[in-house]
């Protein structure tokens, strides 16, 4: 069981590492740091922090290392010479990518043996160290338990499963959940603006909606994992029906249909394919197919 003097490593001090190995500091534990801009060393070292002359003193100093650089091939590029030592070391990648590139990166790191965690950081650098930052990890689960004590001096840390995509995967689908609600609020915004009513005031109403609509997903997701989807609620056509009203109001009003449009496309698919009578969440199985083709 690691405790308060367990030593960390954090490679990248970017505005995000920089966060990283402040609440490290913060919580007690002796933290060895290194960046490719060495200046952005300088308040961690006042703070207490150990500069560690080279990438590969980095990684000696501790058995535990936290890397968080821009992408994967940041990652690549400087832990991939020759002279860099990874034997038995465990590296805990919060750089964000996708998931096929945290199970490469897992693959190419366990081959040069070292125990290898994927991460997803989704919270601001300001969050890191409050229980606020949410850290989701993926790879072995002894690696994780080896080290969460460590781990939660950074925020709320959650491990996901051992397959090293699943960080990255649930890091995108969070993505997916905050631009659909961002941009669903902007379309509610820009028709209500024509009607004079100022996006501060809409703010509340939509919070409530979308607030309600959250509520359905434990009893849809249930639909979805069953494969069968009774219209308890309303049908897909009823919803359908209602697209159209959203995008001839839109259009009337001179505003951006293109994304009522493109739910409006999906759903008359699944209709045509049978799924009319049944409920919203069968369009799970529109949204599983490629788009390339
Ligand atoms: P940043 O401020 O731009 O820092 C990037 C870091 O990567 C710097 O330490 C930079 O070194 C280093 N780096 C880039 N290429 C390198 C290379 N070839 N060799 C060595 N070091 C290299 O970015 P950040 O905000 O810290 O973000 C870092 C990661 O966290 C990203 O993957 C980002 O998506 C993720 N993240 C960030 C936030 C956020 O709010 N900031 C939130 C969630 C996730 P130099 O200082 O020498 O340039």
């Amino acid at each position: 069981m690691e405790n308060h003097e367990t030593p960390v490593t954090v490679i990248g001090l970017g505005l995000m590492g920089q966060a990283l190995a402040g609440a490290f500091l913060k919580a007690g534990h002796p933290t060895t740091v290194w960046n490719r801009t060495t200046s952005k060393a300088e308040k961690l070292v006042a703070e207490g922090a150990q500069l560690a002359p080279t990438v590969a003193d980095a990684l000696a100093a501790s058995s535990l290392t936290i890397i968080c650089l821009t992408d994967y091939q940041a990652v690549r590029d400087l832990l991939g010479t020759s002279d860099i030592e990874l034997n038995s070391t465990t590296l805990i990648n919060l750089t964000s990518g996708d998931s096929a590139q945290a199970r490469e990166a897992a693959q190419w790191a366990e081959q040069r043996g070292a125990h290898y965690l994927d991460g997803a950081i989704m919270a601001i650098p300001s969050a890191i160290g409050t229980a606020e930052a949410v850290i989701l990890h993926s790879g072995p689960q002894s690696d994780f338990e080896a080290h969460s004590s460590t781990l939660e001096a950074l925020g709320t840390i959650t491990y996901l499963g051992a397959d090293h995509g699943l960080a990255s995967l649930y890091d995108m689908a969070g993505l997916a959940m905050m631009w659909s609600i961002l941009n669903a609020w902007l379309q509610g915004t820009a028709m209500l603006r024509t009607a004079g009513v100022d996006a501060t005031t809409f703010a509340p109403f939509a919070q409530q909606i979308a607030t309600g609509v959250a509520e359905w997903l434990p009893g849809y997701a249930e639909q979805i994992d069953s494969g069968s989807f009774p219209a308890e609620v309303s049908a897909l056509e009823t919803d359908a029906r209602a697209m159209a009203h959203l995008i001839e109001q839109s259009e009337a009003l001179g505003v951006n249909a293109e994304l009522p449009k493109l739910i409006k496309a999906m759903a008359d698919r699944s209709i045509a394919a049978g799924h009319g009578a049944e409920q919203y969440p069968v369009l799970i199985q529109e949204f599983s197919k490629s788009s390339s083709n």
